[in-house]
């Protein structure tokens, strides 16, 4: 295979009709990046349908081309249609890379159409590296229970697939382009042929508290904490600082907070403005699920805890006198 043939990164903006998903954002941002040091053009492929002003928010990334798919087959989203589609795209257009949100759709198509394509897929990366010398991009990804982290390539075959965990990057655009190009393509899948039915669609239980995605102040509770009675203090911290209570594993494994509120390789990545740790260790396990954030503190009443070694600020002492401190310096101001 020539490599050289293929040409420019795509990134799929999955949506529902009214939104983008924000990871497709965040790849765009990312992905910019990439682009700017390949010389590649940064293309958003997407499925017809988005309000302007969710594509004003794609066209902000930078990105020099907008690929519109109009066709039937993509009313709901079905593995059929949608593997075929980037199998149809990927043949005419040979891109060097296309990279897939790590949703519960993009995990399942992704393999999908790079198996179709004959190419490689690397699944759930959580950082993305291009390697001048190999020309190829390096996904990494946590690996072995996440004690190491595994560099794969795929060295030969173009295009470069991958899905990327959401929240891993931040949407942090860099301005519309002066031109994009917006390319139409109609590839039609029969209705007919798509192999699953959708019986009906049933939200999932919708509690904001349970979101952390765009949380910008996170306190996050280890297992340090003695028992479920002291979670009102740290529920009022967080609501006096404008933001929202997470956990290390060990408190989902005791039953004291739901896994959603698990930050960590194998719960939630998370980049907010402010994380402050109560009670926790520091496995890499779960500080490469805040990497990247704002301000860090953490506090422990072990000066050796490793999680001092992550975070901006370290406080030695116990954490329910700590957060008692912190309310009452907030409520006095
Ligand atoms: C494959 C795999 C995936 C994993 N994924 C995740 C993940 O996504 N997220 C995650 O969190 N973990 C994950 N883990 C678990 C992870 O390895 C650690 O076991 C976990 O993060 C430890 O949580 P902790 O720091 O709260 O608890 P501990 O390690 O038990 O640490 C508790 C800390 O609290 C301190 N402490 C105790 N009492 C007080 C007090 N009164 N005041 C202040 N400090 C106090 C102690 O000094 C100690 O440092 C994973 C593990 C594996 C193998």
């Amino acid at each position: 295979m020539e490599k050289s043939a293929y040409k420019n990164m795509w990134v799929y903006i999955e949506h529902d009709g009214k939104r983008a998903h924000p990871v497709g954002l965040e790849l765009c941002c990312e992905v910019r990046k990439l682009c700017d040091v390949t010389g590649d053009k940064l293309v958003a492929v997407l499925v017809e349908g988005l309000p302007e002003e969710e594509l004003a928010k794609i066209r902000a990334c930078g990105i020099d081309q907008l690929l519109v798919v109009s066709g039937t087959g993509y009313e709901a989203y079905s593995n059929d249609a949608y593997s075929n589609l980037f199998t149809v795209l990927c043949r005419k257009y040979n891109p060097s890379a296309v990279f897939v949100g790590g949703t519960i759709n993009g995990r399942d198509f992704a393999p999908r159409f790079a198996a179709r394509l004959n190419t490689g897929c690397t699944s759930d990366a959580t950082e993305l590296v291009y390697n001048p010398e190999s020309g190829d991009i390096e996904f990494i990804e946590p690996a072995v229970g996440g004690k190491m982290m595994a560099v794969i390539t795929v060295p030969v075959l173009r295009p470069q697939v991958g899905t990327i965990r959401p929240g891993t990057f931040r949407y942090e655009p860099t301005g519309e382009k002066p031109a994009v190009e917006v390319l139409h393509e109609t590839v039609d899948f029969p209705v007919a042929d798509i192999r699953t039915k959708l019986l009906g669609f049933v939200p999932d239980d919708a509690d904001a508290d349970l979101d952390l995605a765009n949380t910008d102040v996170i306190v996050c509770l280890g297992n340090g904490l003695s028992g479920p009675d002291k979670l009102p203090k740290y529920r009022e911290l967080a609501a006096l600082l404008g933001g929202k209570i997470a956990c290390t594993r060990p408190l989902f494994d005791r039953g004291i907070l739901p896994f959603k509120l698990q930050i960590g390789q194998s719960g939630v990545m998370v980049k907010p403005k402010l994380y402050i740790g109560f009670g926790i260790s520091g496995a890499i396990n779960h500080t490469a699920g805040f990497a990247g954030s704002g301000l860090s503190i953490a506090v422990n009443t072990d000066p050796e805890a490793p999680i001092f070694g992550a975070v901006d600020y370290g406080i030695v002492g116990d954490m329910d006198e700590v957060c008692d401190a912190m309310l009452a310096a907030l409520k006095a101001r």
